[in-house]
């Protein structure tokens, strides 16, 4: 845009010393003759071969940690389940004071389809089973932090079904939560090892409970209600739309995952805590078990994400017009497999061991870092497969973490994967 501004008085200057000459000069003739050895004409080709974008540019490198909750309660009797107020709101906090943002589930999954932007660092809050301590402690929590999160609920765990009792969050109260834009999503029927030929309970109209096995279709009838009767029951009880399934104790396997698919769960999540990246995928989404005699696992997920303690404000941003990067920022090059190159020197002192590349599509790359020249680069061994490639840098000077950021774009018919090369149809 700027460069537009900046090219349009020689434009004007040219009109009026050539309007006599030529009557009619199309834009387009005006820039071609406007091949005069200044800066900014000679800016002009890049700006006007740059690709549209029709999607909202979505940070590729961002990174999203989530969290699954249980019971809140202050004496704790099942550890493995359990955690006090006082010990959720810590976290809760922590989140906060180390710069993580606490999106909501729908965000994170506009995010993975790329249509919605996130901060570089997230986390996405979840309770499951669907106890009423959740809404009683865990709710006004979330609220007084302006956080928003998800609740897991296997439906016969509701109050007044077979498996909700005293300690079970009502249906009343969901609603309420509905209202408040609390995002409400399945977790089976029944609650339990979903994977054909695992030893299960039944209960019968009577109430009696008998363990058995299922398999062949017996099996697949009782899936057909733990899958996707749930998510009818939990759309029609609160009309909502349910998209996302968290399995069961995490077990699971492709017939299980298929059935969810074809049930049309968008996403299914697993209590495997990993850091979520734009590439993982969405069938078996890893969340971070919180449970009172684990307080580590918390603390390992923060770090696996928060790379500096101070928040955000501990990192200094260098403008990437500070840098002389290959491919420089804005530009549109004709490869995939790209080399990334940068000159930090302008950064100041920097320790050599700190530098680290990331490139979208990609994470962190094996970059060379030459401290001679200040030189850090990396030859891409994989093909991007976006038009658009957002590369960040970052290194610690001075006892300071540093970072640059900047974009480049991949000509169309260069990118891998989903835009092959066109050949004229025959
Ligand atoms: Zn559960």
């Amino acid at each position: 845009m700027l460069i537009r501004f900046a090219i349009l008085p020689l434009f004007l200057a040219l009109n009026l010393s050539m309007c006599k000459k030529q009557e009619n000069v199309s834009p387009s003739s005006q820039q071609a003759s406007a091949s005069s050895p200044t800066p900014a004409a000679a800016a002009t080709p890049v700006a006007a071969s740059s690709p549209k974008i029709t999607k909202p540019v979505v940070d590729q490198t961002a990174q999203v940690i989530i969290f699954c909750y249980h019971r809140l309660v202050d004496k704790i009797r099942y550890p493995g389940t359990e955690i006090t107020p006082a010990a959720f709101e810590a976290q809760m906090k922590e989140l906060k004071d180390r710069g993580i943002t606490v999106i909501s589930m729908q965000d994170l999954l506009a995010w993975k389809r790329g249509e919605k932007n996130i901060p570089p660092r997230c986390a996405v809050v979840t309770f499951d089973d669907g106890w009423k301590s959740q809404y009683e402690v865990g709710w006004p929590i979330m609220k007084k932090y302006g956080y928003p999160f998800t609740m897991f609920l296997y439906t016969e765990g509701v109050r007044g079904g077979s498996l909700g009792g005293g300690e079970a969050i009502t249906w009343e109260q969901l609603a309420e939560m509905r209202d408040n834009g609390v995002d409400i999503e399945a977790h089976s029927a029944t609650h339990q090892d979903l994977r054909e030929g695992h030893t299960i309970m039944l209960a019968s109209t009577g109430g009696k409970k008998t363990k058995t096995k299922l398999t062949g279709p017996q099996y697949e009838q009782w899936m057909q209600n733990e899958v996707v009767g749930s998510k009818q029951l939990l759309e029609q009880r609160l009309g909502i739309k349910v998209n996302c399934f968290a399995v069961p104790f995490g077990n699971y396997n492709e017939h299980v995952k298929e059935i969810a698919r074809n049930a049309g769960y968008e996403a299914m999540f697993t209590v495997y805590g990993q850091p979520i990246t734009f590439t993982s995928p969405m069938d078996s989404i890893g969340r971070y078990a919180i449970e009172a005699n684990k307080p580590k696992v918390f603390e390992d997920a923060v770090k696996m994400i928060a790379t500096s303690t101070g928040g955000a404000a501990a990192v200094a941003e260098v403008g990437a017009k500070d840098l002389v990067t290959q491919p420089a920022d804005g530009e549109t090059v004709r490869t995939a497999m790209p080399l990334i190159k940068a000159n930090l020197s302008a950064i100041g002192a920097i320790d050599p061991g700190s530098v680290q590349l990331r490139v979208s599509g990609l994470g962190v790359v094996p970059a060379n870092y030459d401290p001679k020249s200040g030189t850090v680069s990396y030859q891409v061994t994989q093909k991007l497969h976006e038009k658009s490639c957002s590369v960040i840098i970052s290194a610690k000077s001075q006892g300071k973490k540093v970072e640059a950021h900047w974009t480049f774009g991949i000509e169309e018919g260069a990118a891998g994967g989903t835009s092959p090369i066109p050949t004229p149809k025959k």
